[in-house]
């Protein structure tokens, strides 16, 4: 494995911005409860059971899906949550119980920069389209798969669950892409087609329940974009575009912050395979497991459709600190990192040996944005959608093709590239001209294996992972805890017997001091990895380093001489009085080995921080990091 010694800090970063996320009490949606119940699926199964929930436990239903026998709850006033849950998940009438958790779009930086129709169309002639994001291997998708489309005798339905879109921006209109309910007469305030929705004439709008569609946010709809422009080049004028061989259907449940609950998501995956899609894109997550969630995905699994997920954006590796819906195991789920044009993976994409399954395209895409315009944005968010966007390519030239065989096709596809060895199953990047080229010749298999969701096993891994049970996370708090390794108590939201906890306060200084210093060599990197074509955008990239730790009133401020971090030791007291040269040691994760390394301390005036620059990192020390993740990654 070829790594960098930056590469190797950003993996640091990201594992404490990962761990903080963890290791913060999860969000939830006040007052809600998501409940499973035992042996209730089908009408009328479960009346007993809720009238027990209303008159013994004072909860009321705000939703119910009944077919699955889970039931989404208004909790209890006056009681806390975490005791209620714990109370249901005792009750033999309970599967599981959990809060409602808060989920976010995986794109964390917005719109970078926007550009009128005439702009883009200028930056094409001057610079090709590769300078828009669009790869060759993409524009070649447009051949080998746009013609077929006409041919098609149903046009294939891909639902964008995410922040809504602007259906009349005119790439949608001219091309005639926003999923129609045929079933809907628009506006006569009925559900004629008795789907359960009122007016649901292009999709669904879970924030407001409402059938209207908008996008507050703008990701939505850059998201919809990208997957149209698998189909087509959208970067031409809105007259040369021709109409499309797929249908976008909008479901919006992330508000125009980008956050959501995962009842709404819930909601939005059902309506999705019940009302025809059969491709789901997915650029939103969250870090909490949810048995909810997982059993809606399995459901999509069960259906034989695509559930194609953003790997995250915290540089972190899924394989340890999972992402939800991207790190269900449920076969049908394509989990999908970020990388540069160069094959690289880009600094802030999740990653995962094991769980993340292949790299596309994540840095400075250009696509639609709300109000007719274009805009650039980076994320795993929108590495998501060129894989969405390939896997309906592939169902319009194999109809009927199975979420399970598009996967593999997708994954035996891929441009291997040893900068991806390590970070993803495939080491490999998306190649969508060669996946719906092997579609259309391949014989649509009419089987999958069976699979089973497992709950317990996976609460297990949640609780073992947020509590420090193994591995680096583990050595984190064995070594800064006040409490000589166990984790801290005041975990608001235990699960079956886990849950999460709230390291000691050594532990969030650590947390708060490594992120200042390497924040900067994040960045730097970033600015380098692209090619002169961008150039012009880039000082308007920003890194959200979600690091700043208060605890309680108080904020931490450095007053320790020497810190660890999972194996990495900063001596601040040798920052300080040394020149700005810093020596690092690293250790191994069983801390039988270590390394040193030397930096220098250097100020940012631009982005008014510190940061530590290391040149020249011997590369036997790098093997020697190598083999380490890799016994580190198997032990956990
Ligand atoms: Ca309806």
């Amino acid at each position: 494995m070829r790594l960098s010694l930056n590469h190797f800090l950003i993996i640091w970063v990201g594992l404490t911005i990962g761990l903080l996320a963890n290791a913060q009490e999860p969000e939830v949606v006040p007052g809600e409860i998501i409940v499973k119940l035992r042996g209730a699926k089908g009408p009328g199964k479960a009346s007993g059971v809720l009238g027990k929930m209303s008159s013994q436990k004072g909860l009321k239903v705000k939703r119910a899906w009944g077919k699955m026998g889970m039931y989404h709850f208004a909790a209890q006033k006056g009681v806390s949550l975490k005791a209620q849950i714990d109370d249901l998940n005792s009750d033999p009438d309970v599967e599981y119980a959990e809060p409602n958790y808060i989920v976010h779009k995986s794109s964390d930086v917005g719109i970078l920069e926007t550009y009128t129709p005439e702009q883009v169309l200028e930056i094409v002639q001057a610079e090709g389209l590769g300078a828009l994001g669009v790869d060759e291997s993409v524009q070649a998708a447009w051949k080998s798969g746009g013609t077929v489309s006409a041919q098609s005798s149903s046009v294939p339905v891909i639902a964008v669950i995410d922040t809504g879109l602007d259906v009349s921006h005119q790439v949608f209109t001219s091309t005639d892409s926003i999923w129609v309910n045929s079933g809907e007469i628009p506006g006569n305030g009925v559900d004629d087609d008795g789907n359960g929705y009122i007016d649901d004439v292009n999709g669904w709008n879970f924030v407001d329940n409402s059938g209207t569609m908008y996008d507050d946010d703008g990701h939505g709809t850059h998201v919809s974009g990208i997957i149209l422009n698998v189909d087509q080049n959208i970067h031409v004028p809105a007259s040369s575009l021709r109409t499309a061989g797929i249908k976008i259907m909008p479901l919006k449940f992330l508000n125009g912050s980008g956050s959501g609950s995962t009842s709404d998501a819930i909601e939005a995956i059902y309506y999705a395979v019940q009302n025809g899609a059969t491709v789901l894109n997915n650029s939103w997550g969250g870090t909490s497991y949810s048995a909810a969630l997982h059993e809606a995905v399995t459901y999509t699994y069960d259906n034989g459709v695509s559930f194609v997920a953003a790997a995250g954006n915290a540089g972190s590796n899924n394989d340890s600190l999972p992402m939800y819906p991207a790190s269900y195991d449920v076969p049908n789920v394509i989990s999908v990192a970020a990388t540069y044009d160069n094959f690289e993976l880009t600094g802030f994409s999740n990653y995962g040996r094991t769980s993340v399954d292949l790299g596309a395209w994540g840095y400075f895409i250009n696509s639609t944005v709300p109000g007719g315009a274009f805009g650039d944005s980076s994320g795993t968010s929108m590495s998501a959608p060129f894989v969405a966007g390939t896997a309906i390519q592939m169902v319009i030239e194999a109809p009927g093709m199975l979420g399970y065989q598009v996967k593999q096709i997708i994954e035996d596809q891929t441009e291997y590239r040893s900068v991806l060895s390590g970070k993803v199953v495939t080491q490999g990047r998306l190649h969508p001209n060669d996946s719906i080229s092997t579609a259309s010749t391949s014989t649509v298999s009419t089987s999958q294996p069976d699979y089973n969701t497992n709950f317990s096993a996976n609460r297990e891994l949640a609780s073992e992972i947020a509590g420090g049970g193994c591995g680096m996370v583990q050595q984190l708090t064995a070594q800064n805890s006040p409490n000589g390794g166990k984790m801290g108590e005041g975990g608001e939201f235990m699960q079956g017997g886990g849950g999460f906890s709230i390291p000691g306060p050594k532990a969030w200084y650590v947390i708060l001091l490594m992120g200042i210093l390497l924040a900067p060599i994040m960045i730097a990197t970033h600015l380098r990895s692209r090619g002169s074509v961008n150039q012009r955008v880039h000082q308007r990239f920003k890194i959200d380093s979600d690091v700043r730790v208060k605890v309680g009133e108080k904020e931490l401020v450095g007053s320790v001489s020497s810190i660890s971090l999972g194996g990495v030791q900063l001596n601040t007291e040798e920052l300080l009085e040394n020149g700005g040269i810093v020596n690092m040691t690293i250790s191994s994760p069983e801390g039988k080995e270590q390394i040193q390394v030397e930096g220098r301390i250097v100020w940012s005036e631009e982005k008014k921080a510190y940061g530590v620059a290391f040149q020249d990192a011997p590369l036997s020390a790098l093997d020697r990091i190598s083999n380490w993740t890799e016994g580190l990654k198997k032990s956990s």
